[in-house]
């Protein structure tokens, strides 16, 4: 058997303890003495070293321990780094800076074009708005590097988005774009808009505590994001997810992918405004107009989400009969359906599940409510330094 070497162990011990303080925020070191089995020692000595990378401080908080000793409180430091978190959809971009701890630290919302935008120009806006959350930040605070969220295929080797219908962009080098352009040496990194929400509701949201997690973005398009056994699920060339694109009916509405009667054509937010009788295109405040009509009583706006959510409810069938996931977690426009007809959603569910697998799943609404794509960038940016904090600098 190999035996570890001195170095490895330590390395091993700095990403343990920076990710225990990522996930759950400060800590006391006998906490964290503790959580990670080691002796008070050892913590004392990753701490100090943690602190020279400058990625953690620690401080004595007033007051002390009960018998008024001084317990050392160990956190992200305010002059530590960040990720640049950017989180593309259809109607509009967000950008923010996110600490270690997921805080967000500054953010911007920028709409996007009704006519949906070359890629280049999109890269171009992310590196400007880039430098302005830069600058809003602790002036001694340094970037990690750029995580972002497409709504779309993507290559997670290469940053490549692959196919993303609502942007329609195909085979487009997303993350090479943005490297080139970005300042030398930050990383870039591209992920699935699903696949980075429930990436974040895992590591510190809706999904925290279970292994096997389902998350389904309801925008423009529809997607889903997979945990199975504590291990996102991305498949061959991490295009896993695209239910939003499983044909229903081959004779059904036209979808932007080309092909008909997809899932998307049902419960997008295409599909909930035509339902509801309306022809203006979709953006937060048409979504929104649709469900506070429904909430008021308006019969047509009821009838649109009702028919959402049965529809919704066929799709998540789909996914419990394959999955067996114990949460399911309902993101964007599918949260207020599914709080304004749950009945409906889960009449659909009951009807179309098979056997046991219908009594574990619980479906719920995320926690960290429209963030979750954005935080799970920021997950992305992070990943380099949550696996090695030595790569650092
Ligand atoms: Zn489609």
């Amino acid at each position: 058997m190999p035996v570890a070497r001195p170095d490895a162990i330590r390395r091993h011990n700095l990403a343990l303890l920076l990710g225990q303080v990522h996930r759950d925020g400060e800590l006391t070191r006998a906490e964290l003495t503790q959580r990670l089995d080691l002796n008070r020692s050892t913590i004392g000595s990753l701490v100090a070293d943690l602190t020279e990378l400058g990625l953690l401080e620690e401080w004595v908080p007033s007051g002390g321990d009960r018998a008024g000793r001084p317990s050392h409180v160990v956190g992200p430091r305010q002059d530590g780094p960040y990720a640049i978190a950017v989180d593309i959809d259809v109607t509009h971009l967000t950008i923010a800076a996110v600490g270690i701890g997921g805080h967000v630290l500054s953010r911007h919302t920028l709409p996007m074009d009704p006519t949906p935008s070359p890629a280049e120009l999109v890269a171009k806006h992310i590196v400007a708005a880039a430098a302005n959350v830069g600058v809003e930040v602790d002036e001694r605070a340094w970037p990690i590097g750029i995580g972002i969220s497409v709504p779309g295929t993507v290559d997670w080797h290469s940053g490549t988005v692959e196919f993303a219908p609502n942007l329609t962009w195909r085979h487009e080098e997303f993350g090479a774009m943005v490297a080139a352009l970005a300042p030398p040496g930050l990383r870039v990194v591209v992920g699935n808009d699903a696949d980075l929400a429930v990436i974040a509701e895992h590591v510190r949201g809706g999904g925290r505590g279970s292994d096997d997690v389902v998350y389904l973005i309801g925008r423009i398009g529809v997607g889903a994001g997979i945990i199975v056994n504590g291990t996102p699920l991305r498949g061959h060339d991490g295009y896993a997810g695209e239910v939003g694109h499983n044909v229903v009916d081959a004779s059904g509405p036209q979808c932007h992918c080309g092909k008909r009667g997809c899932v998307e054509t049902y419960v997008g937010e295409n599909a909930l405004l035509e339902l509801a009788g309306r022809t203006e295109p979709v953006t937060a405040g048409s979504i929104a107009a649709v469900f506070a009509d429904a909430a008021a009583g308006d019969e047509r706006a009821s009838s649109a989400v009702r028919a959402v959510a049965a529809a919704l409810g066929r799709t998540i069938a789909s996914l419990v009969n394959v999955l067996n996931p114990e949460r399911v977690l309902l993101g964007g426009s599918f949260t207020e359906v599914f709080r304004l007809a749950e009945k409906e959603m889960m009449e659909a569910l009951d009807s179309h599940t098979m056997g046991d697998s219908r009594n574990t799943v619980q479906l719920c609404t995320p926690r960290l409510g429209d963030d979750s794509s954005l935080l799970g960038a920021a997950e992305l940016a992070f990943g380099a330094l949550l696996a090695d904090p030595l790569v650092t600098r």
